[in-house]
């Protein structure tokens, strides 16, 4: 890896609770990243940029943020050994458990995080964009525990698919609105959440769910995320006296996977890889992989891996995970693969459905859908590792619970008999 680029990681690396910092201040991972959004968002994003680079100066918020991070999501998550996978696959396996945190999954470290961030610029409102669910429940909690009204936007697909969540977030207090332009998923969501905030601005903080959009929101979001690779370091150093040989996420936008890998991004020798959404072919519209089969475009404010047609429209997706089904992919997650720090691998459907469960069945945890194909990339890298008659030592980020995942496993394997 060219020095330039290690000199970038080294400044990347920092965590930004502890540095002060917003980086990289200009938005850009090497020809990624940046602001493309339309004019009526431009002072929106700039007033964030403003605040947020006040709150990480300031002591206060961090030990508000941290407050929050101990006393009601649950932090720091627990590093589990897995026995019997390790015995089964071949390998030391340890899972660092954001499936234990409040609302079930990684979501909530960024939900409350912005959620406080929208507190301090003196916002009564928060809105955000929800796929599966899981982002709107996790926004809908940090705006009840703190007090702030909150608006969620969900494809009416999705409304009807997911529909115990959306009874959730309304639970919560919520206006839950099904969006019902273009095919009625997550990236029409989008589309309607910047909507708002354009017109709303004044009052209103847009809560992005992933690492994704303009400048600032990669880099606040993976700055609220990096607490899993933090934490997910000093845990496996305790207990192993040394690094794993390699750390293994499965990216959607890609915040739970540039969370955890923050954590090693200046450890060369670790490995970091990312499991994306292999749907059911290589062929476009039936996968949602956006760095194996994606090209470089721009999309909802930033310049990145797109799955789009020759013209720069954005292309349909599939995956058997709601929370991988985004036809794009974080700036930072582009760069980190273009330097050849990390390495991204595609996962069908049938092979996530097959591992979760066998996860659930050695080791009596249920992981969420997403995050059964990091686990099968695990098992797929290992057996690679065998052949070389080496046993690694493997770090996995379980991301979130399964429960959500549990009646539609079922209605799938009735229907493959
Ligand atoms: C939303 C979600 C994902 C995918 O989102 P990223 O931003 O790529 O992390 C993965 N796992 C779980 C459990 C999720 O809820």
């Amino acid at each position: 890896m060219k020095s330039k680029h290690k000199k970038f990681l080294k400044k990347l690396s920092k965590f930004a609770f502890k540095s002060g910092k917003l980086f990289p201040e200009d938005g850009y991972y090497g020809e990624f990243g940046g602001v493309y959004s339309p004019e009526v968002l431009i002072p929106a994003i700039q007033e964030l940029e403003k605040n947020y680079k006040k709150s990480l100066k300031d002591k206060t918020f961090i030990k508000e943020l941290f407050y929050y991070y101990r006393e009601f999501c649950g932090r720091p998550s627990l590093l589990t050994r897995a026995d019997r996978l390790s015995k089964e696959w071949g390998a030391e396996i340890w899972l660092k458990r954001e499936d234990l945190n409040h609302t079930g999954s990684h979501k909530i470290n960024n939900a409350i995080g912005q959620a406080l961030l929208a507190k301090r610029m003196g916002k009564k409102r928060i809105i955000a964009e929800t796929g599966a669910g899981q982002h709107g429940v996790a926004t809908a909690t940090a705006a009840a525990k703190l007090g702030l009204e909150c608006t969620i936007y969900m494809g009416e697909e999705d409304v009807r698919r997911q529909n115990l969540n959306v009874y959730r977030m309304k639970l919560l207090g919520a206006e839950v609105v099904p969006v019902t332009s273009g095919n009625k998923t997550l990236k029409d969501a989008t589309n309607e959440a910047m909507r708002d905030w354009a017109k709303t601005v004044e009052y209103t903080h847009y809560v992005i769910g992933s690492a994704i959009g303009p400048h600032p929101f990669p880099a606040i979001v993976r700055d609220f995320q990096s607490i899993i690779g933090v934490e997910a370091r000093k845990q496996f150093l305790k207990y192993n006296g040394s690094l794993p040989d390699m750390v293994v996420a499965c990216v959607g936008g890609g915040s739970n996977a540039i969370g955890i890998f923050h954590g090693f991004l200046t450890d060369y020798k670790v490995r970091l890889l990312g499991a994306e959404a292999g749907g059911i072919s290589d062929h476009k519209g039936e996968n949602a992989a956006s760095i194996m089969f994606g090209t470089v475009g721009y999309f909802h404010g930033t310049k990145s891996l797109f799955i789009q047609d020759d013209d720069g429209q954005i292309s349909n997706v599939h995956s058997v995970s709601a929370g991988l089904d985004y036809p794009g992919v974080g700036p930072e997650h582009a760069y980190l693969h273009q330097i050849g720090r990390t390495e991204y691998y595609a996962i069908r459907d049938k092979e996530a459905l097959d591992t979760f469960v066998e996860v659930s069945r050695l080791e009596g945890i249920t992981p969420a859908l997403e995050t059964a194909h990091a686990f099968c990339l695990a098992k797929k890298e290992i057996e690679k590792y065998h052949k070389k008659k080496q046993k690694p030592s493997v770090l996995i980020c379980l991301s979130g619970r399964g429960d959500k995942d549990v009646s539609e496993v079922f209605r799938l394997i009735e229907a493959s008999k």
